[in-house]
């Protein structure tokens, strides 16, 4: 039964590529997106397509950096590599990019990656705690639904808005729900499992297929048909993943920690429970959007408070026995709150933490086997 639905999906994602190729043949825009502060309600209420285009592949980073200094984040390199070598289908299909001020190297690549394809970068706050930020970032927004209105001819009224946030919250809470079944012990879907499925979910463009397999695949896993019981032996430890977005192709330390005999349970990244944040279907649209959205509990925000409030959440909830805190090579901002989050940890749970820096090349898997085999004796 696993295999049918996996097989269900890799036709899916085959038959997505058709789909785009036809709904832009006939007039559809599509919008690429860089980052989880962007609203894609916005595009999704104008009848755009949004596709997600943070590089998680480690091929196009050569010819990256040929132009970017090598001591870059390797998600800057690869979402840049992929526009220099014009790989990504869905980079290809984008007919605009939507970027946010989010960390130095980011920004700085987007003033580059306009060269390739019209992009247009919003001003993200630095904070979320004042009244200041948050007007201005719903100007943004505001700023942002003009130039959707502009691509695609599609007046985005209020109306249209509230239907894309009831469509976009359907999504989350499926996303949710699935995360969710490991919760149970043992896991009943791999971590590897788990972000296979969420990471080629986020590229359909028919939002409604999307939230169906999702749920199909959670009757499934209740079924027991992703892991046989005897698969998951008790005894595995429950890791939860937290730092840096993680996806195919940038999974590395997913995979060791399940060959080392461990289970990565959650996901507290923008992979993962970060997509899991339901928008204010009540409240005018644009400010529930800019509040929700605002409030990602990212490491490019000072302070970055309401990444402590979900960690504990999250480490109660999906009973994890440690924790891995992931952070890509040269990406500062999450490199130094590593400190704060390892103190927050140990002081709360007693728990050791295990902080990894590295890319998406293979050449350090040993290394980060030895370190990880080494922490989960450990707990
Ligand atoms: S980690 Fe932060 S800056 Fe990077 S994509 Fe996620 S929300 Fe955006
Ligand atoms: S991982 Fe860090 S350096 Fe890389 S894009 Fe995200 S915030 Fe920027």
């Amino acid at each position: 039964m696993k295999h049918d639905i996996m097989n269900e999906l890799q036709r899916i994602m085959e038959q997505n590529i058709a789909d785009i190729e036809q709904a832009k043949a006939e007039g559809q825009s599509v919008i690429g997106f860089y980052c989880l502060y962007s609203p894609t309600e916005i595009a999704v209420a104008a009848d755009a397509i949004p596709l997600p285009l943070c590089g998680t592949n480690n091929n196009p980073i050569a010819a990256a950096e040929e132009k970017l200094p090598r001591n870059l984040c390797p998600l800057i390199k690869s979402s840049f590599g992929f526009a220099v070598t014009d790989t990504c289908p869905f980079f290809q299909f984008s007919d605009i990019i939507i970027g946010d001020t989010t960390c130095d190297g980011k920004k700085k690549m987007f003033e580059l990656l306009s060269r390739y394809k019209t992009t247009h970068v919003l001003q993200l706050p630095q904070s979320q705690d004042t009244a200041m930020a948050l007007s201005l970032w719903r100007s943004e927004l505001e700023r942002f639904r003009k130039i959707v209105e502009t691509q695609t001819g599609v007046v985005i009224n209020d109306d249209r808005l509230r239907a894309a946030i009831r469509l976009m919250n359907r999504e989350r809470g499926a996303r949710k729900a699935l995360m969710d079944v490991n919760k149970d012990k043992p896991a009943p879907l791999a971590g590897s499992q788990l972000l296979e499925i969420l990471f080629k979910a986020g590229f359909l463009a028919d939002k409604k297929k999307g939230i169906s397999l999702m749920e199909e695949v959670i009757v499934e896993t209740k079924n027991g048909a992703f892991r046989s019981k005897d698969l998951r032996g008790g005894s595995r430890k429950r890791i939860l993943l937290t730092g840096v977005p993680v996806g195919l192709g940038s999974d590395k330390v997913v995979k060791i920690v399940e060959q080392s005999g461990a289970d990565v349970v959650a996901f507290e990244n923008c992979s993962g429970y970060k997509q899991a944040f339901f928008v204010d279907e009540k409240t005018d649209p644009l400010d529930a959007l800019a509040e929700q959205y605002l409030a990602t509990p990212c490491s490019v925000m000072s302070p970055n408070n309401g990444r402590f409030d979900l960690l504990k959440e999250m480490i109660q909830e999906f009973s994890a026995d440690g924790v891995i805190d992931l952070t890509w090579m040269a990406c500062h901002t999450y490199n130094i709150e590593a400190v704060r989050i390892a103190e927050f940890v140990q002081e709360t749970f007693g728990m050791p933490i295990l902080h990894l820096e590295t890319d998406y090349a293979e050449s350090d898997t040993e290394q980060l086997r030895v370190r990880i085999e080494a922490y989960l004796e450990m707990l």
